[in-house]
């Protein structure tokens, strides 16, 4: 193994305890840590609701934070970072981008 292959994590080590799974629920901690952060502030502007573009954003942050939950309860059960369309590993450069990726690509493109 390489050090890039250490450091970045393969298709195989996501499973519970590998080393992608480690990079893996970091990221997503990472990410639910900043969606929290940013949630709060909106929170704390008190009423949203005169607010379109605010409430967008609300909206879309608590979906984000699903979305995290959902792929940290994947990599609970071994099955993080498997496309649900085509069950073939999603690529490690798109879940360093959106690390809560259900689907590769191709098959987000098709479900468009
Ligand atoms: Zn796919």
């Amino acid at each position: 193994m390489t050090v890039n292959d250490a450091t970045r994590g393969t298709a195989d080590d996501r499973r519970p305890g590998g080393t992608g799974a480690r990079l893996a629920r970091e990221r997503l901690e990472q990410e639910r840590h900043a969606r929290t952060a940013e949630l709060a502030v909106l929170e704390s502007r008190g009423d949203l609701r005169s607010d379109e573009a605010a409430l967008t954003r609300f909206d879309t942050l608590r979906k984000t934070l699903e979305e995290v939950e959902a792929a940290l309860a994947r990599l609970d059960a071994g099955t993080y970072g498997i496309c649900e369309g085509c069950n073939e590993p999603i690529p490690e450069g798109r879940l360093e981008i959106l690390p809560y990726a259900r689907f590769c690509v191709r098959c987000q493109q098709r479900r468009r």
